[in-house]
């Protein structure tokens, strides 16, 4: 199915290969962004974001496979349109400033270039820079400005040009918290206000997971899963997948009874019940993801503490339980000291099997607490 304005798609990239000299960046590929709708593509360095993001903002042309934008196919093998044909507005890692041109200047050329006046240009490019917290330093030329003003710049730039899809390549990486905030505020605003797309890529889960409508999970070149923030967060295809989206344990649960979709696990002194599509044999051990929420201190279970940690608004402990290490995360000060005998249980688990990795069999299970 062709992506047309009339089902919402501002971007498709269907079975997209890009490949360098015999190297393989990004591999069969694909993906939709909806209008109003981030896309964060997450995967460590080398994993094949900047390559997908350039072939899609116009710089570099598929091996195989096709890139829709708003219904119309701008590249293939055999053609691919030159960026500038492209409604697209990107914002690399490294942001080109024209040396000549001041900070609102800078700003208001997209605005002027959409046939805004010059004192309305002007205005909106104020607003947008006082919006970012540099309004103070409009008059002032790249030259001038420190590496982390001139990005906020770059970024400013990006969001006065009205584009239908918005390109980010890791745009935050050197940004203070408190601006990275600001921008990104101001990110979701545009686009709920525009109805433009964005595909924004970071090797950062939290970033990923806060910002994004759906988040693609990258490895070499490869899509491993797409879903939600959720999805990806409590449902991860396999281990790798579960590593990436944020803290996790893995705990080996011994299989006690096995059932259809589901088994009976010993947790080391406690027997429960886990969805599992996975055919585990009894005896086995198997695998059980538990994000640091999921489990708490206090419960039939028992473990020593190797660690403990303040964290300011919580405390991490790690707990040695007869079925692995485990990362327990509380709401406020530490209640107990390193090397102390605790109890705790579990609230929900998430079966790590072995199914291929683009699917995902295995569900999620609420554990009686
Ligand atoms: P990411 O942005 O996720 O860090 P990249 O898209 O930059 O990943 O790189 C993906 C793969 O392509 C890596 O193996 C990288 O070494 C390779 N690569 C990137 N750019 C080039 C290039 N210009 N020539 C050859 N290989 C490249
Ligand atoms: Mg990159």
């Amino acid at each position: 199915m062709p992506a047309d304005p009339s089902t919402g798609d501002v971007l498709e990239v269907r079975h997209l290969t890009v490949e360098y000299d015999g190297v393989t960046a990004v591999d069969d590929v694909s993906l939709r962004v909806a209008r109003g709708e981030v896309l964060a593509l997450l995967g460590p360095s080398g994993s094949g974001k900047s390559t997908l993001l350039h072939a899609v903002a116009g710089f570099l042309a598929p091996t195989s496979g096709e890139i829709w934008l708003q219904g119309r196919r701008v590249a293939s093998a055999e053609r691919a349109e030159p960026p500038e044909r492209r409604d697209v507005a990107v914002v690399f890692q490294s942001y080109a400033l024209w040396p000549h041109l001041n900070a609102v200047d800078t700003v208001a050329y997209p605005i002027r270039r959409r046939g805004s006046g010059r004192r309305t240009a002007r205005a909106e490019a104020l607003d947008i820079l006082d919006r970012l917290r540099i309004a103070h330093l409009a008059d002032r030329r790249p030259a001038e400005l420190s590496g982390g003003e001139q990005q906020r710049v770059g970024l400013a730039r990006a969001l006065a040009r009205h584009a239908s899809l918005y390109l980010f390549d890791e745009p935050t990486a050197h940004l203070d918290t408190h601006v990275r905030g600001v921008f990104l505020d101001e990110l979701v605003v545009r686009r709920e206000a525009s109805g433009a797309g964005g595909l924004y890529a970071t090797h950062d889960a939290e970033e990923a997971l806060g910002l994004a409508d759906r988040v693609a999970l990258l490895s070499s070149g490869r899509l491993v899963q797409l879903g939600t923030p959720q999805q990806v967060y409590a449902e991860p295809v396999d281990l790798w997948a579960a590593r990436l989206t944020g803290p996790a344990s893995v705990l080996t649960a011994k299989v006690v009874g096995a059932h259809d979709g589901g088994a009976s696990v010993d947790l080391g002194g406690s027997v429960v019940e886990v969805d599992s599509t996975g055919e585990t044999p009894v005896g086995d051990g198997l695998p059980l993801l538990v994000r640091p929420g999921w489990a708490r201190l206090g419960g039939e279970l028992r473990g020593r503490l190797l660690a403990v940690r303040f964290r300011g608004p919580h405390s991490d402990y790690v707990v040695d339980t007869a079925v692995g290490d485990l990362l327990i995360r509380e709401p406020g000060p530490p209640r107990y000291a390193t090397g102390a005998d605790v109890t705790w249980t579990l609230s929900r688990t998430w079966a790590l099997g072995a199914a291929a990795p683009t699917e995902t069999k295995r569900s999620l299970t609420e554990l009686p607490t």
